[in-house]
C-alpha cells in the first residue's frame, strides 16, 4: 500500500512541476514514506534521517534549498516527536494527508516551520487525488496497484493499523473503476486491488447499495484490455462465499491468495482476536480448492506471540503442512505501543523467537522450492514486465506470482506469452516461450 500511496504522492506532485530524481542528492523535496507495522521498520526512518540530514546540510551550504518530510504511518502514529528527535524535518504528514501536499509544500515554502498534518478521513483524501495520467510515474507499468479500502477495524491485539490507518473505509465502486479505467487507458494489464482488509470491501454503487469484492472483481473482469486481477490482504473470517465462487469462475481472477493464518494455534488466535479458528481456516481452503484446484496458497506468520508456547508453535507447522504454502512471510512478535498485546505479562524470550523463526522459515521454504519445482515442464502465462539484468532477459510473473526469467527478443516487452518452465528455483523460475494462445 506505501507503493501505492507514493505514486499517488507523485500524481500530486508532478502538476507542480516536480519530476524523479534517481538520487537524493540533488532532490528538492524528499519524503520518507514509512511502515509502523514492526519497530523495526519504524526505526529505520531515524537512520534515513540521519544520512539525509547530511545531504542537506551539503545542500545548503551551497545556497541550494531541500525539504524533507515523514509521511506514512509513522508520521501518522509519532506526528510532533519526529520533529523533536530529528529537527531536519520540515513536514510530518499521515496517510490521510497525502493529498494535501501542494498546500502543506506552500505553507513551508512562505516560512512555516514543522508542520504536521495527521489529519483524518480518508474519504477526503481519495475524493481530491488526480485521475492517474498517462505519463507513466514511479512503479507503474503494465502493472499497477489500486487501493480500494483502507483502515480496519479488527483490533487484532498485536496490530498498530487501525490506529495508523483509522477506521475501516470503502471507495465508492464508480471511483474504483474511473481509477481502473485510466490504468488500463495507460497500458496497464494487470490491476492488484489493495485494502489493508481487502476482502471487506463494501463499496456503494450507482444504485446506492453495497457492492462486494466479488462484485468489483466480477465487474473488472468485463473490462477490455484488463488480461489480470489480484487482490490482497484478506482476513479468513471476510471470505465469503460470493468471493470464494469468484475465484472458481472468474478467469481473470489470478490464482493466488494471500490469506495470512499468523498461527495454527487457536489459543493464539483468540488471543490474537483473530476472530477464527486454525480448523475454520483449514476448513475455508479446502472449500476454495475445491472449485479451484490449482489456488496458490500465502500467508503472513507471526512467531513468538506472548504466552506461545512449544506446542502453540508446532501447531503452527503442522498447520503449514497441511495448507502447503506456495510463499509466505513470517515475522518476530514485535510489540506495538497502545496495543492490548505490548501490555501482556508472558513474552517469549528473544531467543525462543528466533529459533522458532527459524524452524518456520525452513518449512516454508522448502514447501516454496516445492511449489516452484513442481512447475517444470508446465506452460504458464506470463506478463513480460520488468527487464532482467542479462542482455535479452525479460521477466513477468506467472499467475502464481512467480518471477519467471525468458531470453526473447525486446518485442515482446509488455506482452503475455505462453513460457515452458525449465528450472525452478526458491525464488524465481526460467523457461523458454512457446506459441500458443493466451
Ligand atoms: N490485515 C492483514 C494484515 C496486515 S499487517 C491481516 O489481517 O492479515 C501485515 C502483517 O504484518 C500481518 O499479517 C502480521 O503478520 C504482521 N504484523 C502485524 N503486526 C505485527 C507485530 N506487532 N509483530 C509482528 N508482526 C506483525
Ligand atoms: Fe491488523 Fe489485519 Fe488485524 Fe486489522 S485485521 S488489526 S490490519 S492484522
Amino acid at each position: 500500500m506505501n507503493v501505492y500511496d507514493s505514486t499517488r504522492m507523485a500524481d500530486v506532485l508532478t502538476p507542480m512541476g516536480y519530476g524523479e530524481t534517481t538520487t537524493p542528492d540533488n532532490a528538492d523535496l524528499i519524503i520518507l514514506n514509512t511502515c509502523h507495522i514492526r519497530e523495526k521498520a519504524a526505526e529505520k526512518v531515524y537512520s534515513d534521517l540521519g544520512r539525509l540530514r547530511i545531504i542537506k546540510a551539503k545542500r545548503a551550504a551551497k545556497g541550494e534549498d531541500m525539504m524533507i518530510s515523514v509521511a506514512g504511518c509513522v508520521a501518522q502514529a509519532e506526528g510532533k516527536e519526529i520533529l523533536r528527535r530529528a529537527p531536519v524535518v520540515d513536514m510530518v504528514f499521515g496517510p490521510g494527508a497525502y493529498h494535501k501536499l501542494p498546500e502543506l509544500i506552500k505553507r513551508s515554502h512562505n516560512g512555516a516551520r514543522g508542520i504536521v498534518d495527521t489529519d483524518f478521513p480518508i474519504e477526503d483524501k481519495f475524493e481530491s487525488l488526480p485521475v492517474p495520467q498517462k505519463k507513466k510515474t514511479l512503479a507503474r507499468g503494465k502493472t499497477a496497484f489500486l487501493s480500494v479500502q483502507e483502515g480496519c477495524d479488527k483490533f487484532c491485539t498485536f496490530c498498530v493499523v487501525p490506529y495508523t490507518r483509522g477506521a475501516e473505509y470503502s471507495r465508492p465502486l464508480s471511483q474504483v473503476l474511473e481509477e481502473a479505467h485510466a490504468l488500463v487507458d495507460a497500458g496497464v494489464r494487470e490491476i492488484t486491488l489493495l485494502g489493508q482488509n481487502v476482502n471487506a470491501y463494501h463499496g456503494e454503487d450507482s444504485a446506492g447499495k453495497d457492492a462486494s469484492l466479488a462484485d468489483l472483481i466480477r465487474t473488472l473482469a468485463k473490462m477490455e484490455g484488463l488480461s489480470r486481477i489480484r487482490y490482497v490482504t484478506s482476513h479468513p473470517r471476510d471470505m465469503t462465499d460470493d468471493l470464494i465462487d469468484a475465484h472458481c469462475d472468474t478467469e481473470k481472477l489470478m490464482p493466488y491468495l494471500h490469506l495470512p493464518v499468523q498461527s495454527g494455534s487457536t489459543r493464539v488466535l483468540q488471543a490474537m482476536n483473530r476472530q477464527h479458528t486454525a480448523e475454520s481456516y483449514v476448513r475455508l481452503v479446502e472449500r476454495i480448492r475445491a472449485g479451484r484446484p490449482d489456488l496458490a496458497m500465502s500467508s503472513d506468520f507471526i512467531v513468538g506471540f506472548p504466552g506461545e508456547t512449544e506446542a502453540d508453535f508446532q501447531a503452527t507447522l503442522d498447520i503449514v503442512k497441511e495448507i502447503k504454502y506456495a510463499q509466505a512471510y513470517s515475522f518476530k512478535y514485535s510489540p506495538r505501543a497502545g496495543t492490548p498485546a505490548a501490555s501482556h505479562e508472558d513474552p517469549v524470550p528473544e531467543e525462543v523467537m528466533v529459533e522458532r523463526l527459524k524452524r518456520l522459515q525452513a518449512v516454508l521454504n522448502e514447501q516454496q522450492v516445492a511449489f516452484n519445482k513442481s512447475c517444470i515442464g508446465k506452460t504458464l502465462p506470463v506478463l513480460l514486465d520488468r527487464r532482467g539484468k542479462r542482455e535479452g532477459q525479460l521477466v513477468g510473473r506467472s499467475p502464481y506470482l512467480q518471477s519467471v526469467y525468458i531470453q526473447a527478443s525486446d518485442e515482446v516487452f509488455g506482452e503475455m506469452v505462453n513460457v515452458e518452465i525449465e528450472t525452478g528455483m526458491a525464488n524465481s523460475l526460467t523457461g523458454h516461450r512457446v506459441p500458443g494462445p493466451m
